[in-house]
């Protein structure tokens, strides 16, 4: 059983799809919520949205803080803010790469860095990265973004290394293509949306895209007690996907 009764949750890309779907699981179970977003607006109740940039670094120590004043601990960090990007590796100009690793990747340095003093209070520690499975699975025609992706696979199993003798685990979750707004957007953009789809759907394993809460699921088991002897490891919940 997953149980967060008194822990403070920091969730980051926390208003929308598996950021939300996580925010609300860990608040079920007990955690109180902050939910750093650019966008926080749409964040409710028992959720607390913060405005936060993860590639401004003030903005992020803000936000730490402004946590930190609240609710006076943070437990458990969930770094999933993330962008993507399209194309080869001739697609995107410097300055697109240095947009989207600065988000996708140095994002979570800067949270991490942040919150690391308040985690090693905690007697119940936790960070846990959103990765994907394009860091695994060679997709075409997303050379930035699986780059961005590989860093934060090995960036999971660094900071497992420097921060388990602290206390703190920290480990990823690797999502297949999941059901969240950031795919909806993509499908809307196709010529025919619903067959768009239905071809996603029948490239999947399982028949169906991931659901955000089954993210959510993956993310809470490594943000708990129950998975206490776990670091480093990189969980994939994309139905098999990168074992073929
Ligand atoms: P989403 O677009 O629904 O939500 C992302 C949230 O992050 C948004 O609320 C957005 O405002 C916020 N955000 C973006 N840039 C930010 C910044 N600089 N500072 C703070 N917040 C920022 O996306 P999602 O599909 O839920 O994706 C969440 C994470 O999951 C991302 O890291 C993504 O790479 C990863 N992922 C998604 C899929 C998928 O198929 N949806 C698959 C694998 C991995």
């Amino acid at each position: 059983m997953t149980d967060f009764t008194d822990l403070v949750a920091v969730v980051t890309g926390g208003a929308s799809g598996i950021g939300l779907a996580t925010a609300k699981l860990l608040a079920s179970r007990g955690a109180r919520v902050a939910c750093l977003d650019l966008k926080p607006e749409g964040v409710e109740a028992p959720l607390v949205g913060v405005g936060a940039d993860v590639s401004d670094d003030e903005s992020v120590r803000a936000a730490i803080a402004a946590v930190v004043e609240r609710f006076g601990r943070i437990d458990v960090v969930v770094n999933n803010a993330g962008i993507g990007a399209q194309g080869d590796v001739t697609a995107n100009p410097d300055d697109e790469w240095h947009r989207v690793l600065d988000v996708n990747v140095l994002g979570m340095v800067r949270v991490s860095r942040a919150a690391l003093p308040h985690l090693r209070e905690s007697p119940s520690a936790a960070i846990v990265n959103t990765c994907s499975i394009a860091a695994w699975a060679g997709l075409p025609q997303r050379a930035l973004y699986s780059a961005s992706k590989g860093a934060v696979h090995a960036l999971t199993l660094a900071m497992a290394a420097d921060h388990v003798r602290e206390g703190i685990r920290v480990n990823a979750v690797a999502p297949g293509t999941a059901d969240t707004p950031w795919v909806g957007r993509l499908l809307d953009s196709a010529p025919d949306p619903a067959a768009e789809r239905a071809a996603l759907e029948a490239r999947q394993p399982h028949g169906r895209l991931v659901s955000a809460d089954e993210v959510a699921g993956a993310v809470a088991y490594l943000a708990s007690p129950l998975s206490g002897s776990t670091a480093g490891t990189v969980l994939a919940v994309d139905g098999g996907m990168h074992g073929l």
